[in-house]
């Protein structure tokens, strides 16, 4: 591929010499030159000293990801290969283990290309194209995991339209096409994915650890609040984990379907559990007038959403969910605190438990916490890479020592 030279404005030099990935709005000072996606820059210092290579990619992130801070290696089908092949080798163990099929292969920056991801979920590939620009390498990529896996088929998602948003499209590339819901496992539960309807597949694999955990530590002969439950995933772990019985509530129509298939295929009879399509917050409400208290309470809300009456955003309103499931939590009872905004940090999110907690007038110990799985690789110097966060507190009368 032809590489176009761009000049680096002085301002960012520092940034992308440290390792920063991402190629900023304005950072390019002859930005004229940036006038095809998919082009690759060959990126200079104002004293024309070479800096890194990368590619024009428009998100709402940024205009582009630094590919190579090396001038001889060239952007091409062997480049594509080598990462693919050490993201590969990353999760050979993954690969390997046959109680989890599904699983990230490929994690953008943190793999070392931008914009980019691919989801395995048993023999069928998902790539998450960013850009329109990275969209231009799309033979590369296909062609390097023809060349270095084997598989059934392969489906994409372009998530290049304005905003990040979906193009809605058929989404299958090659191969078979798989038949829907496609059955994949993690720690030996099944669950129910789709790859071809429209932008959501119907599980989020970085949350493996926490649906592992709450299965296995905290739901035996528990009763489950599950909030903002989307296809039910926290409610069919806690349920296989003996929960007495999960309560899972979501806006959206569709998520009484979708939880109901998921427990039905995990043989956990539905009719034990209520699934509720309401307002998380009227919710609340309605169970605090009714003195209903839970053993767990789950949140994890998108970080942004408006619903008819509400609006939420994490950053400015996750204390005040919590306070409300403070609320309905039974003492010694558990709050399962999540959030995937990448506005705040982990410490900042800290703030918001210890806030409400303050504000109820509750003790509160924090004993388990999580950010992404090994899966999610970090790019360690592009900290919004590191977006989950999920806490878990025990909520006391008393104050608990460490
Ligand atoms: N916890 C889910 C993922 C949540 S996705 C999982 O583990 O799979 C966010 C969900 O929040 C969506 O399904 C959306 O419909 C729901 N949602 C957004 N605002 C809401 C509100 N005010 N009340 C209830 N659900 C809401």
């Amino acid at each position: 591929m032809t590489e176009t030279i761009v000049k680096l404005k002085k301002k960012y030099r520092n940034k992308i010499l440290k390792g920063y990935p991402l190629i900023e709005k304005d950072a390019i000072l002859d930005k004229n030159k940036l006038d095809k996606q998919g082009m690759v820059l060959k990126i200079i210092d104002e004293d024309n000293k070479f800096i890194a290579k990368g590619y024009y990619g428009k998100q709402n992130k940024g205009i582009g990801w630094i590919l190579t801070y090396k001038e001889n290696i060239k952007i091409n089908q062997d480049f594509f290969r080598d990462k693919i092949k050490e993201a590969l080798y990353l999760r050979k163990k993954m690969y390997a283990n046959q109680e989890t099929t599904a699983f990230r292969t490929f994690n953008g920056e943190g793999d070392n290309i931008g914009g980019l991801t691919i989801d395995y979920y048993d023999g069928y590939y998902l790539i998450n194209w960013y850009s329109e620009g990275i969209y231009k390498f799309k033979d590369y990529v296909i062609t390097a995991l023809k060349e270095l896996t084997s598989f059934k088929g392969i489906y994409e998602k372009k998530r290049f339209n304005t905003g990040g948003k979906y193009i809605d499209d058929d989404d299958f590339v090659l191969g078979e096409r798989a038949s829907f819901p496609l059955i994949v496992k993690e720690n030996n539960v099944n669950f129910a994915v789709y790859l071809n309807e429209g932008a959501m597949v119907g599980f989020f694999l970085d949350q493996r650890e926490v649906r592992n955990i709450i299965k296995e530590k905290y739901s035996k002969g528990k009763n489950v609040l599950n909030t903002f439950s989307y296809t039910g995933a926290f409610s069919v772990f806690a349920a296989k984990g003996g929960a007495k019985k999960t309560t899972s509530v979501d806006l959206a129509n569709r998520s009484r379907k979708k939880t109901i298939e998921q427990f039905k295929i995990n043989d956990i009879d539905e009719s034990k559990h209520d699934i509720i399509v309401e307002d998380v917050f009227k919710y609340f409400k309605y169970a605090v007038k009714k003195k209903l208290t839970y053993d767990m309470v789950i949140l994890d809300p998108p970080s942004f959403a408006k619903s008819k009456k509400y609006i939420f955003s994490a950053s400015k309103d996750y204390t005040n969910l919590l306070i409300q499931a403070i609320n309905i939590t039974k003492n010694n009872g558990i709050i399962v605190a999540s959030t995937n905004c990448s506005n705040f940090d982990m410490d900042r999110f800290k703030d918001f438990i210890n806030k409400a907690f303050k504000e109820t007038n509750e003790h509160y110990k924090i004993i388990q916490e999580f950010s992404l799985p090994s899966d999610f690789k970090k790019n360690n110097i592009y900290k919004e890479s590191n977006y989950l966060k999920v806490v878990f507190i025990q909520k006391s009368t008393i104050y608990l020592e460490d």
